[in-house]
């Protein structure tokens, strides 16, 4: 594993862990995390908003007497906190599901612009920071970002902040904080840390096959995550990403490309690679979906990630195997609820998309290349042989 030093003197393995993607059950989760450990890894990234996510990690640092070989970071809900009672309700919370009592790197979630700061700022934000770092319980403070890129630039002036979160890929150089976003934070002397370097798993196993050849062409042996990480961490800017890894495969293969790539190690014709496996990307209608699911729960019971998953998948591995995925996925076929079908345009889901995704109008295209006339024709027809996915009277 490849380490990089903050400037204060933290030594952060270049790659860390997003645990949001945790799997459910507690032992695949323990594997994980004991893998994790192996190869090096020394940075966990978690949020109160991720349900039961804080509880599942602090149990594993007791568990392996981890708390004090690793970094932990969690995030507070700007939302929810309207004055100091809230903030310190919150992270009261957050320091008994951790078992520990202080984090290692505090981040305010989705602050998106001066205007959310200015309003937490009222609410005793920055006295609030002060006396948590000055007793030792909060070491380092960001925030993590996906608004526009003006909105980070002022939000990186308004404070001293001690490092920040943003998204970062080679799909990202003009989107949200993107390139300039970057490079501004890094002038300032604002450590840099990335989440979604793989867009979810777009860029490790979802890439067009056009996009797959460009770097095959270049490097047979390597894959496109192996792509999408070197990349990133050719920038010297960047201290570390985080990857949500979901199996013991993936932290095996990340930590050992983090064990050789380095800064400013890309040549020409990788770059050049990597700018062609961009547009190839951009161009090939994918939905930008990572499949976060801070747009879940739909009221109308809408599955919105698994929805874009299948489009997503139908446009990389043929539109067959995308109907069958979404078929399974979303139960389109037989209870139709989960089906982007269902949509009652409520309008509650976009503004929670960190992507920007409108979602009402992606789960039309969704519905008009996954629900073809004979797909709907036939509904009707399964629900009635299945009993429509509602139970029958007097079944258990
Ligand atoms: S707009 Fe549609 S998909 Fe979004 S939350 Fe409302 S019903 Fe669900
Ligand atoms: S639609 Fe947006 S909020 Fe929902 S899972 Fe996808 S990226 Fe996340």
């Amino acid at each position: 594993m490849n380490y990089r030093t903050d400037k204060y003197g933290n030594k952060l393995s270049v790659l860390g862990f997003g645990c949001m993607r945790f799997p459910k059950n507690p032992d695949e989760t323990e594997k994980l995390f004991d893998e994790a450990l192996a190869a090096g890894i020394n940075y966990f990234d978690t949020a109160y908003m991720y349900s039961g996510n804080e509880a599942a990690l602090g149990r594993l640092l007791e568990k392996k007497g981890a708390r004090e070989k690793v970094n932990v970071a969690t995030k507070i809900p700007p939302f929810m906190c309207r004055n100091r009672a809230d903030f310190d309700r919150i992270f009261g919370k957050q320091l008994d599901r951790l078992k520990t009592d202080y984090i290692d790197y505090y981040l305010i979630h989705m602050l998106n612009g001066p205007e959310q700061w200015r309003e937490l700022c009222e609410a005793g934000a920055k006295e609030w920071i002060a006396e948590k770092k000055e007793r030792g319980q909060i070491r380092q403070i960001g925030f993590s970002f996906h608004g526009e890129q003006g909105a980070f630039i002022k939000l990186i002036d308004a404070y001293d902040w001690e490092f920040c979160l943003i998204q970062y890929s080679y799909l990202d150089v003009n989107n949200q904080a993107g390139l300039k976003g970057l490079r501004h934070a890094a002038s300032k002397g604002v450590p840099v840390f990335v989440m979604e370097p793989l867009r979810g798993g777009l860029l490790a196993d979802k890439l067009p096959l056009e996009a797959e050849k460009i770097f095959k062409g270049v490097n047979p042996s390597a894959s496109s995550a192996s792509w999408a990480l070197r990349w990133l961490w050719n920038h010297g800017e960047i201290t570390l990403l985080l990857s949500g890894m979901k199996s013991a495969g993936q932290i095996r293969e990340n930590a050992a490309t983090a064990d050789y790539a380095a800064e400013n190690a890309f040549t020409e014709r990788e770059t050049d690679a990597v700018e062609r496996v961009a547009a190839v990307f951009k161009a090939s209608d994918r939905i930008p979906c990572t499949g976060c699911r801070y747009c879940m729960p739909c009221p109308a019971g809408v599955n919105i990630p698994e929805c874009f998953s299948a489009y997503n998948d139908s446009r990389s591995f043929g539109k067959v195997s995308g109907i069958a995925q979404y078929i399974r996925n979303t139960g389109a076929m037989i209870s139709k609820k989960g089906s982007a079908g269902s949509c009652v345009k409520c309008g509650k889901c976009s503004p929670r998309c960190p992507q920007g995704i409108s979602v009402e109008a992606e789960l039309k295209t969704v519905r008009k290349r996954m629900e073809p006339l004979w797909f709907r024709a036939g509904m009707p027809i399964v629900r009635r042989f299945t009993g429509g996915g509602r139970r029958k009277r007097g079944s258990t």
